[in-house]
């Protein structure tokens, strides 16, 4: 890329040079012509005049004088001077014209020439007749020949010309020099942070993901940079997350399989008879696993974004009073009031029943979790008709509340507020990212509010839409 960037601005400053000589060479040719043009005509009008005095002056057509007249006679020009009678007096010619005639077309400096050869295409022709002093008679006639339009040839003008020249080539090796080196620093400028990128990108890919980028620079770069900081960092975060699940979900899996296997020595041993509340016993715990189990594999589906939910017009009020019937004993056992609000009629929306059974089951059991003896529970249910229609479920506790830092992570698979108390009420971190899962199939939005000691109210927002699922 720097190389790229180099090159470019080399490209594009002999690119500019070039195009300043060709239109300054474009303009002098133009406009210096039709300039030359206009005084060739100007001196040639003056001629008859010049040439009269010169003859009335002497009374014979001096050759001296003659010769002053040719040398200032525009270049290209040639005056055939006849009498009256037709015969000749003298031949006028311009003295570059002279030397031509003497050296020839390569004598000339051909880098002077500038691409304009001394070959006249077009001649004009003009004849004009010399009086005497009376302005009656007519002395002499003169026919001149002349270059339609003029070239630059006298040698002021061309040493003009190509001063200006030497003067745009000189501006352009200082452009070409003052390019390189913007080139030079510019792409290092680019080039180096890229490069600080690219190192710690293969760092990361190697499994450093405290890797990170010190770029203070507010560019696109800069804005690159802490783009590919915050990726690490949410790396970091999914990593650690993941290693403190792996340890969390040995431990969850080992407490209920420890347990049954201390139930089966017992039973063995005879040391606890096999009776059904032991087995009782023995079940929840398999039930536990069992739960972990799909729950885990729910959550792995839902976010490759496989799980197809399948579709029917779930009753949400029959769907709550069937999840509070679940849930009613164990609320009973902890001592904790339940108020349930549904909406004066049933709401019916498009949805999965199992998955949307799910999500409600997770929040009210979390809600169950976190709540200690004595606390409530309230559950409410709200149709909305706005421009989409939707309904709107508060499931509110008077629990211990999450701390304000983990609100914005608590949804993140395997995160826990405290990972000692979660332990003792058998979390994982699976619940609520499950719960978002399930909301965002059904386009939908869970949100969170809560303060320590006081509370938290989970508020789900679904819409009652019929094709909402096939978008
Ligand atoms: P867990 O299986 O640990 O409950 P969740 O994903 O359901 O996992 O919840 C993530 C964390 O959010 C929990 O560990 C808990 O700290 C916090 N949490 C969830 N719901 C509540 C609530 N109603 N009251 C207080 N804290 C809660």
């Amino acid at each position: 890329m720097g190389k790229k960037l180099f090159l470019a601005i080399i490209i594009i400053v002999l690119i500019t040079l070039l195009l300043s000589m060709l239109s300054v060479n474009l303009v002098f040719t133009q406009q210096f012509s039709s300039y030359l043009t206009r005084t060739t005509e100007a001196t040639l009008e003056q001629l008859p005049a010049r040439l009269s005095s010169v003859y009335q002056s002497k009374g014979f057509w001096d050759p001296a004088a003659l010769d002053n007249i040719s040398q200032t006679l525009p270049f290209g020009t040639q005056i055939t001077l006849n009498d009256p009678k037709g015969k000749l007096i003298a031949n006028l010619v311009s003295p570059m014209d002279a030397m031509h005639m003497q050296y020839g077309i390569s004598g000339m400096d051909s880098m002077m020439n500038m691409g304009m050869p001394y070959s006249v295409q077009d001649w004009k022709t003009k004849t004009m007749t010399i009086k005497g002093k009376d302005t009656a008679t007519v002395i002499a006639t003169a026919v001149i020949r002349y270059p339609s339009s003029a070239r630059i040839l006298n040698p002021e003008d061309r040493s003009f010309m190509s001063a200006i020249f030497r003067s745009i080539l000189l501006a352009g090796i200082l452009a070409l020099l003052i390019g390189i080196l913007l080139g030079y620093f510019t792409s290092r400028h680019l080039v180096s942070p890229l490069q600080h990128l690219t190192k710690a990108a293969y760092r990361i890919g190697q499994g450093h993901l405290d890797e990170r980028v010190k770029l203070t620079a507010k560019d696109e770069v800069g804005q690159l940079a802490s783009a590919f900081n915050s990726m690490a960092d949410n790396l970091q975060k999914q990593e650690n997350l993941r290693k403190q699940f792996t340890a969390d979900i040995a431990h969850e899996l080992r407490t209920p399989l420890t347990s049954i296997r201390s139930y089966i020595e017992a039973f063995q041993d005879g040391v606890m008879p096999a009776d059904s509340e032991n087995l009782m016993a023995i079940n929840e715990e398999i039930e536990r696993l069992v739960s972990m189990a799909t729950d885990l594999k729910d959550l792995n589906v839902a976010e490759m974004g496989a799980l197809q939910p399948n579709l029917s017009q779930v009753d949400l009020t029959g769907l709550f009073g069937k999840v509070i019937q679940n849930i009613n004993p164990l609320l009973n056992e902890k001592k904790l009031s339940l108020e349930w609000n549904p909406p004066r009629q049933n709401v019916t929306i498009e949805g999965d029943p199992r998955l949307l059974t799910r999500l409600f089951y997770n929040l009210i059991h979390n809600a169950y979790k976190y709540t200690e003896a004595g606390g409530k529970i309230t559950i409410t249910l709200r149709p909305f008709t706005t421009l989409t229609d939707f309904v709107e479920i508060e499931v509110q506790d008077t629990g211990i509340g999450i701390p304000e830092a983990d609100l914005p992570n608590i949804f993140e698979r395997f995160y826990r507020t405290d990972k000692s108390r979660a332990r003792e009420t058998g979390g994982t971190g699976i619940g609520l990212a499950l719960v978002r899962q399930i909301a965002t199939l059904h386009h939908g939005t869970v949100s969170v509010e809560s303060r320590i000691g006081q509370g938290t109210t989970f508020t789900v927002r679904l819409p009652k839409g019929e094709d909402i699922l096939e978008e």
